[in-house]
């Protein structure tokens, strides 16, 4: 008997790691034949939904009263030596350029606090200068010294990061909580990506904050990928750079700054290994480069109707792809079913004479009849239920993967269960890093915090160590 023709070596279910890989070449997001270790290509498919999703990000940063800038690459040494925690947490990963400024070493950045501060203490004088949010897009460098994969982890990355000061801590905070939205409102509601947004144990959290919060979503697989991060910084950090500001009540003071980085490689990551089937990507539509591609079939007055169906499409605001190359249907259907286009158009003399043109949906791979006359403002609706078929597909899984657990046992049967396990727990303050690293040893899985949205009462004793427990952790393994 034949093998049935399968689109990829292994199905999402059974490998993913091994699917994720194909796609991203399959589907020409990335290359990796750049030739240096922890650098990809993207190729321009997975190029065009990076830059969707920068502009769905930085209209929602702008309308909140983030400001555009552009800053420089390269950091000098003595910047990073200003605040010693952020140097050490970030001195591994460093890239240290060969040509010096003077005795200077210079670095590419892997954040970039050390280059807005410099300039916020030129720019802030008084507390009408204040709140100070402003943003930059761009790449960051890391010396990952763990193995890199593409887009999730990577020595180059594609990211926001935006840098804030404002007055008051109560304000500095306010704008953590707003950054929450921002990620709930854009990858979780528009890209289909859940997540829960965790406070950091403080053995975790980044190198010069008061604390973090990072937003946790899920992989197919079960493993935690980390998404945005938002940090409040610790007041020493401006300190140290002479930013400064003179208040209402005449006094001087630090203003409290934050930062969130949302990382568009991540986060298709994400999209991609969330959505994805075994016939390729599935896009949300609000993402997909082409919404509709319209396959044209030879016949009496077919090249009139695509052209019409074409421009209707595009007055619209739908992007619509004709291809009218010599490949047959069936390959044409291959290639943009992989490519994740959500909408397929087949238009060819049996479809005129009905007067209404087959539809085939990407996602649950129906296929309707649509009125020609009424076609674009149909599929404009049809792109609306697509998105929320996804995104109701995605919060399901999600749902499905926290199990509640109460001692060391079932702690391990989640997580061996490929879920993420939620139990009481003595502290995630430093006295309760040890007991995180048995956790980490036993059973490969990281203590990922408190949730920063919601306040959950912890009970009983910890499991490792029998202490009183104080707070409510997730643990899981992670990327
Ligand atoms: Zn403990």
């Amino acid at each position: 008997m034949a093998k049935k023709k399968t689109t990829f070596n292994v199905s999402k279910s059974e490998n993913f790691s091994e699917w994720f890989s194909e796609i991203l070449q399959k589907a020409e997001i990335t290359d990796l034949r750049y030739g240096v270790k922890g650098f990809v290509v993207i190729r321009p498919w997975g190029a065009l939904i990076i830059d969707k999703m920068y502009r769905l990000y930085e209209d929602e940063l702008r309308a909140k009263g983030h400001e555009l800038s552009i800053l420089p690459t390269i950091i000098p040494e003595e910047n990073f030596n200003k605040e010693a925690s952020h140097i050490d947490g970030f001195a591994p990963e460093v890239f240290w350029l060969d040509k010096k400024q003077g005795d200077s070493r210079l670095a590419m950045r892997p954040t970039s606090e050390t280059a807005y501060y410099e300039m916020f203490a030129l720019w802030i004088r008084s507390y009408r200068d204040l709140p100070l949010k402003m943003y930059q897009r761009g790449s960051v460098f890391r010396n990952e010294t763990k193995a890199t994969r593409p887009l999730l982890r990577g020595r180059e990355f594609q990211w926001i990061e935006t840098h804030n000061a404002f007055a008051t801590k109560e304000d500095a905070e306010a704008q953590a909580q707003e950054d929450i939205g921002i990620t709930e409102k854009l990858m979780h509601k528009v890209f289909g990506v859940p997540f829960f947004p965790m406070k950091r144990p403080k053995w975790d959290t980044f190198p010069g904050a008061v604390y973090t919060i990072g937003s946790d979503s899920l992989m197919p697989d079960g493993k935690i990928i980390q998404q945005p991060s938002t940090h409040l910084i610790k007041q020493s950090f401006p300190k140290s750079f002479g930013v400064k500001f003179v208040d209402k009540d005449e006094g001087e003071k630090t203003p409290w700054t934050t930062c969130y980085g949302p990382a568009m490689s991540r986060i298709l990551a994400s999209v991609i290994g969330m959505h994805g089937d075994d016939s390729g990507l599935v896009l949300p539509y609000a993402l997909a480069p082409v919404q509709v591609v319209i396959v044209p079939f030879t016949g009496e007055g077919v090249d009139k109707a695509v052209l019409d169906i074409e421009k209707k499409l595009r007055e619209k605001g739908v992007s619509v792809k004709v291809d009218d190359s010599d490949k047959r249907p069936g390959e044409k259907f291959f290639h943009w079913e992989m490519k994740g286009v959500p909408f397929r158009i087949e238009v060819g003399e049996k479809e005129l004479e009905r007067g209404e043109v087959s539809v085939f949906i990407r996602d649950n791979k129906e296929k309707v009849g649509v009125d020609m006359k009424s076609l674009a403002r149909t599929i404009g609706k049809m792109g609306v239920e697509y998105d929320a078929r996804l995104l109701a597909k995605a919060d399901l899984f999600f749902e499905d993967k926290v199990i509640d657990c109460s001692d060391k046992v079932s702690i391990g049967k989640a997580i061996g269960d490929e879920k993420i396990a939620r139990f009481s727990f003595c502290s995630v303050e430093a006295d309760g890093e040890a007991c995180a690293g048995v956790i980490e040893k036993e059973f490969v899985a990281e203590v990922r915090g408190t949730r920063a949205d919601l306040d959950e009462k912890a009970s009983g004793k910890c499991p490792i160590c029998g202490k009183k427990n104080k707070v409510v952790v997730y643990a899981g393994k992670s990327y």
